[in-house]
């Protein structure tokens, strides 16, 4: 037997194809009548649109939204919200334009109402990651938390093939450090292993076809329970390797995920048999790592650190940073074998641990 604790977020969702219609009724639902809708630079004229069909409900738009969440870009954005008098924030986009809203949510109470366009999953967590004269800060309240989430499968179609399979796998590896994290719970492990089969069944479909509903309706399914789990439970050694690297080396978000999970998942394998038993099952393969390997490889993602641009030299520092304050992890985290992991992941070996097998 297992004692654990579970603790339910609490946000309404609403899933399915054509949601967006439904949107002036979520505003209104919440008693609101003047929300600003955000967006980033590429997908200002999305905004404008959602703007036009929220008609009185909608008093501007705020499209300068940018990754990592720069407090400037953040504080003209709580002054646009305070000019029109907007009474919430709808925000359309990925993790960059979730994070956004958030940030206006803590500075100003305004509720949210979150339409996410890629399987970052920032929108069912409480959590927030913030740069300041390049320093990211992450911190963790119950008003960044957004009110509601309207997932519209037809608002990922247009999601490119690249983002498509590395914002998955940036959404598996919620799941798979949920599945032995330290707060670990039998509810939230469902969601993992079934967000991590969702993904595992639909990426390869979409990589092929970027138009299948079906599969886009499973991706998008699989990374709100992977976004779940990032929310619910705390996360450990392949998240603070991910932190370090985009924040320190200023390397891609989604894409240093889908290079560094293999590594990490292999790293934790002897401390977690358990996690890897069920992500494996999850992926349809024998090994946990080479799984996640394989299925990056057949989805043409990106498979090293050299591929993003780092360079061999940086990686002594990016395993003392890594090492530094490290967050909680089943495997103890030795600055050695981390650095061997990263060398590992700069050269795009398999993951150690692991026989290699077919991969495209
Ligand atoms: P992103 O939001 O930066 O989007 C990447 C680009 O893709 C942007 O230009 C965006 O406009 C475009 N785009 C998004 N959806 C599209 C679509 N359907 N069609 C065409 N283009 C589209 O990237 P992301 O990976 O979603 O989010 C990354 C950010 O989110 C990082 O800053 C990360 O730290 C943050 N994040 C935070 C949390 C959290 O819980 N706080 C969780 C996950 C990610």
């Amino acid at each position: 037997m297992q004692d654990f604790v579970y603790t339910g977020l609490a946000m309404r969702v609403v899933f399915g194809s054509g949601t967006m219609a439904r949107l002036p009724e979520e505003v209104k639902g919440l008693g609101r009548s003047r929300a600003l809708v955000l967006s980033t630079p590429p997908q200002a004229a999305q905004a404008e649109a959602l703007a036009a069909s929220l008609g009185d409900l909608a008093v501007g738009t705020f499209t300068a939204a940018a990754m990592h969440t720069p407090t400037d870009v953040t504080a003209r954005a709580v002054a646009k919200a305070r000019e029109v008098g907007a009474d919430c924030t709808v925000a359309v986009g990925g993790g960059s334009t979730t994070g956004l809203g958030k940030a206006i949510a803590l500075a100003t109470d305004l509720d949210q109402i979150v339409v996410p366009t890629t399987y970052a999953g920032s929108e069912m967590t409480p959590i927030l990651g913030q740069t300041e004269g390049g320093l990211k800060t992450t911190q963790r309240s119950p008003k960044i938390l957004p009110e509601v989430v309207l997932y519209d499968v037809d608002l990922t179609l247009t999601l490119p093939a690249g983002l498509t399979a590395t914002s998955g796998m940036n959404a598996i590896a919620h799941a798979v450090e949920a599945l032995y994290a330290q707060d670990r719970n039998p509810i939230v492990s469902l969601m993992a292993e079934e967000g991590i089969a969702a993904l595992a069944r639909a990426l390869p479909r979409l990589v092929a076809a970027a138009d299948d509903r079906e599969a886009r309706s499973d991706a998008l399914y699989g990374a709100w329970l992977c976004g779940l789990c990032l929310g619910s439970v705390g996360m450990a050694l392949h998240h603070k390797l991910c932190h370090t690297l985009g924040g320190s080396f200023d390397l891609p978000h989604a894409e240093t995920h889908t290079v560094v999970l293999p590594y990490a998942t292999a790293y934790n394998a002897p401390a977690a048999p358990d996690a890897m038993a069920r992500i494996a099952r999850a992926l349809g393969s024998t090994d946990a790592a080479t799984g996640l390997w394989d299925l990056a490889g057949r989805l043409g993602a990106p498979r090293s650190l050299h591929a993003l641009g780092l360079p061999e030299s940086a990686l002594d520092r990016a395993a003392d940073l890594a090492t530094a304050n490290p967050y909680w992890n089943p495997r103890p985290i030795e600055r050695d074998a981390i650095r061997s992991l990263l060398a590992q992941a700069w050269a795009g070996d398999v993951p150690r641990g692991a026989e290699p097998c077919a991969a495209a």
